[in-house]
């Protein structure tokens, strides 16, 4: 049986456009309604779930005209929110219906504005459309003034604009954290949604070259891919879930790339999981993956490689002579043999994004470069292979490096633009925990060059450090609203 046959009816692609949902409930089992409705959208024709952020408890927003007439009531209880990323086939109109049925389903009678919920479905953005119906409003009218859906909206997908302004949701997110920001200390992070996907069989391993072109050859539709090393943990896993939402089919090369790894580096002790790895991409359905040996990839005689100037110059390229070499020559091999519409990357790795973007536009090669937010553990370390190297006391010590970022961009929106000053204030951070950066730094995301002021357009704080055994990387958005 071949890993295009395994698929499930149901499972196409929903393809076409993007799509925001904000979900809330504050009545019965909140967590289940939020679950069972994203079950739901994954099962509707048209509509793929790409991402989900973390459940967040958030206090009932109460409208004062309602607590005094008869029917308010008592105090609600407190929400669980949460903003989903959709892919979808379907026209707004034909979305908000599918959205208000499940509502019905969830139980939730309609009585007054603000009434206690099982379910409430709110569309923010589909595409870029501007709707001004009696029922649908889109963008929706008071996503920009509700810390529970920036919050959530700007952890996913912090790069989107808000259709019908020129901002970014993280920039939206760090307006109204300046204005209000009671409404941001008041959602607590309360653990990701978890709901049923229909499981397709194990993927496909194609072991060469050969092997892999002749599945690309026979393949009908469009096809998702996402390179990685192998060792894959959840932020692997939200690519493929990404890319699978997006595309009908998706194939995910493994390969331990020697091209990229310094003389002194752990290529040698570098995770191989193979079969964890399979694992982990059934569940997202992935259907094939590409697992070469290395002089499958690099043939004998082999005598081009692929130089970046620009992004790949300072940062980890200073740090790492010929890492950047190697990461581009990898994904162009990859990218010229696999003919793919999209590629997914993390921007945990944010300098390598901008050097795959360059590579990627340069030498005009297929398909288009997409980028997911970081996926972390419950104390904010990015994920990463590498993090099983840590004991518990440098793993306790670790979750100093998104602390430090996090307080830097609690500064910048809070209205300090000097990258200086930030940057200090990251330091701070971290050496109260006796961690020493490699560097921590503001750029701008695209040049990867240094910035010394930030304002509304998102610049990146990037830092790298060694802890233990491990050199760690993260990067974090800074705005400072209404600067420059
Ligand atoms: P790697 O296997 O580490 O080379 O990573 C493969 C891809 O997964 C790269 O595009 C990484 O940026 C991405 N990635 C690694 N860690 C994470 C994470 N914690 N969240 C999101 N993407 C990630």
């Amino acid at each position: 049986m071949t890993a295009t046959a395994a698929r499930s009816p149901g499972v196409a692609a929903a393809g076409g456009r993007t799509a925001f949902l904000a979900l809330g409930s504050n009545l019965g089992d909140r967590r289940a309604h939020l679950e069972a409705a994203l079950a739901a959208l994954e099962r509707a024709d048209g509509v793929r779930v790409a991402a989900v952020s973390h459940a967040f408890e958030n206090p009932a927003v109460v409208n004062p005209a309602v607590v005094n007439s008869a029917v308010g009531g008592p105090p609600q209880g407190d929400y669980l929110n949460a903003v989903a990323e959709l892919a979808t086939s379907l026209d707004p109109p034909a979305l908000h219906r599918l959205c208000v049925g499940l509502e019905r389903r969830a139980g939730r009678v309609r009585t007054t504005p603000d009434a206690p919920r099982t379910l409430d479905l709110d569309l923010l953005a589909v595409g870029d459309e501007v709707v001004a119906e009696p029922e649908l409003t889109l963008p929706h009218p008071r996503a920009l003034a509700r810390a529970f859906v920036l919050g959530p909206w700007a952890e996913i997908a912090p790069q989107a604009r808000v259709p019908g302004t020129s901002l970014a949701v993280v920039a939206a997110a760090a307006r109204l954290r300046a204005a209000k920001p009671g409404a941001f200390e008041a959602l607590v992070r309360a653990g990701p949604l978890a709901w049923a996907r229909p499981r397709a069989g194990r993927p496909l391993v194609l072991r060469d070259r050969a092997a892999l072109l002749a599945w690309r050859a026979a393949l009908p539709g469009t096809l998702g891919f996402v390179p990685t090393m192998g060792a894959l943990h959840a932020g692997h896993a939200s690519l493929a879930r990404r890319a699978r939402a997006a595309s009908d089919h998706v194939l995910v090369s493994v390969f331990v790339n020697p091209l990229q790894f310094g003389p002194r580096e752990d290529f040698a002790r570098y995770p191989r999981t193979l079969e964890a790895d399979l694992d982990l991409l059934a569940d997202e359905g992935v259907d094939a993956v590409y697992a070469p040996s290395a002089d499958d990839v690099y043939r004998e005689g082999d005598a081009t490689t692929v130089e970046v100037a620009g992004p790949a110059e300072g940062y980890e390229g200073a740090r790492r002579p010929g890492h950047f070499r190697g990461v581009a020559t990898v994904v162009t091999k990859l990218l010229l043999c696999v003919r793919p519409d999209a590629t997914w990357f993390g921007r945990k790795d944010a300098q390598q994004v901008a050097v795959v973007a360059r590579v990627h536009a340069d030498l005009g090669l297929p398909g288009r470069v997409v980028v997911a937010p970081t996926v972390r553990a419950a104390d904010d370390l990015a994920l990463s292979s590498r993090n099983r190297y840590l004991g518990d006391e440098d793993r306790a010590r670790a979750a100093a490096l998104p602390r430090a970022l996090g307080a830097a961009r609690d500064l910048a929106a809070r209205g300090e633009p000097q990258a200086l000053l930030l940057v200090a204030r990251a330091r701070e951070v971290l050496a109260a925990d006796g961690v020493e950066a490699e560097y921590v730094d503001v750029v701008e995301p695209v040049g990867f060059r240094a910035v010394t002021h930030v304002g509304d357009e998102p610049a990146l704080l990037v830092a790298a450090a060694r802890v233990g055994a491990v050199r760690l990387l993260d990067n974090e958005w800074l705005v400072c609203p209404g600067a420059r």
